[in-house]
């Protein structure tokens, strides 16, 4: 049982190291990847309600806005985002004597926030799940077989022998990042050890119903517009590439009233057709860069596919990535690019 999770990979050496950092009061910060997930959130504020218990001073950092659907967590309204205020993210991460990654593996991840890391003599912690990881931290506690970094998050918790710390905030934070990550525990990357971790979690006081509510039950009626008519208008089938997406422009974003995490689950309507087994959303951002989101089935990898031709990555069956060219170029390219991979998205 627990085959994929099963040993706690860190060295004897590491985990002493570990226990000894953790074990003296110190400035730590957290930093969450661009455009934070409900894991990156979950598992952050989690790790942050923790460490402050054990009486560190904590700092979470965020490369940009989060969405409004996750703004319920214990403890959102301390997160810094750098965007919108880049001094105190930058002065907290030159003070800091111990910074967490968490739920991300490269640099690339946090824009600008890379420059003050690079400076930094902090003690460097990574806490991930995201295959092909970067070297840059002293110590990783990485799972690939893991659903999500806040499982990980409780692992490592566990590991220290400090279960007896989770306290509700701290269940309900960890709770949403892995429920955001599994699609609701049916993605693959849901593991029996996950069933076994969100049954503690709910020992530990997780309010799983409410926050359910919070973050499926949360929609202003403008954004079920905004996906309906994604649908309806913009979503193309490709049977015989067993591919589908959709697109969407800044003016029809705007239409809508577009905020962060409107379109959060769109890639999964494409998906959800009989016989689709890969699909993107292409977003226009404000900037003009095209955001795309890219899901599958099965064995089309899409973290290979969004490395090598989107200049992203992510999982084998959720991954994105990054276009500089106009929509209609990009779309081409995809086009372009599916007619290559027929054979490996017909199962041929
Ligand atoms: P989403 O489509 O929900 O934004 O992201 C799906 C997965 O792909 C997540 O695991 C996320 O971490 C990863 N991902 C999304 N965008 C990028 C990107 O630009 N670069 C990399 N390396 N991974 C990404
Ligand atoms: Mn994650």
């Amino acid at each position: 049982m627990h085959l994929k999770h099963n040993s706690h990979h860190l060295t004897d050496k590491e985990l002493l190291k570990v226990k000894e950092i953790l074990g003296t009061p110190s400035k730590v910060v957290i930093i969450m990847h661009r455009s934070p997930d409900g894991d990156a959130v979950g598992s952050s504020l989690g790790m942050k309600h923790y460490l402050e218990k054990r009486g560190h001073t904590v700092t979470v950092l965020s490369p940009n806005a989060y969405p409004e659907f996750l703004k319920w967590m214990p403890g959102t309204r301390s997160v810094i985002d750098f965007e919108k205020t880049p001094s105190p993210a930058n002065q907290s991460i030159a003070k800091a004597d111990l910074i967490l990654f968490l739920d991300f593996n490269s640099l690339k991840r946090i824009g600008d926030l890379e420059i003050a890391v690079k400076k930094s003599k902090a003690f460097r912690l990574v806490i991930d799940h995201h295959p092909q990881p970067e070297k840059f931290a002293d110590i990783s506690f990485h799972n690939v077989g893991s659903s999500s970094t806040a499982e990980l998050v409780y692992d490592f918790i566990t590991l220290l022998g400090e279960n007896k710390k989770i306290n509700k905030d701290i269940a309900n934070c960890l709770y949403a990042g892995i429920m955001t990550d599994t699609g609701s525990f049916r993605f693959s990357s849901t593991s029996a050890h996950t069933h076994d971790v969100v049954a503690d979690l709910m020992r530990h006081g997780a309010e799983t119903t409410k926050i359910h509510r919070f973050i499926d039950d949360n929609n202003r009626d403008i954004r079920l517009r905004l996906l309906g008519y994604a649908v309806m208008e913009k979503m193309k089938i490709l049977p015989d590439f067993a591919t589908g997406f959709i697109t969407l422009t800044q003016s029809e974003l705007k239409r809508f009233d577009y905020r962060e995490g409107d379109t959060e689950g769109l890639v999964n309507e494409p998906i959800s057709v009989k016989g689709i087994v890969f699909s993107a959303l292409f977003t226009e951002l404000k900037d003009g860069e095209i955001k795309i989101s890219f899901r599958s089935k099965d064995k089309f990898d899409v973290n290979l596919f969004a490395r090598k031709h989107f200049n992203g990555g992510g999982h084998i069956n959720a991954a994105g990535g990054k276009s500089e060219l106009s929509m209609d170029e990009t779309i081409l390219k995809f086009l372009t690019l599916v007619a290559e991979y027929k054979k490996e998205l017909k199962g041929e």
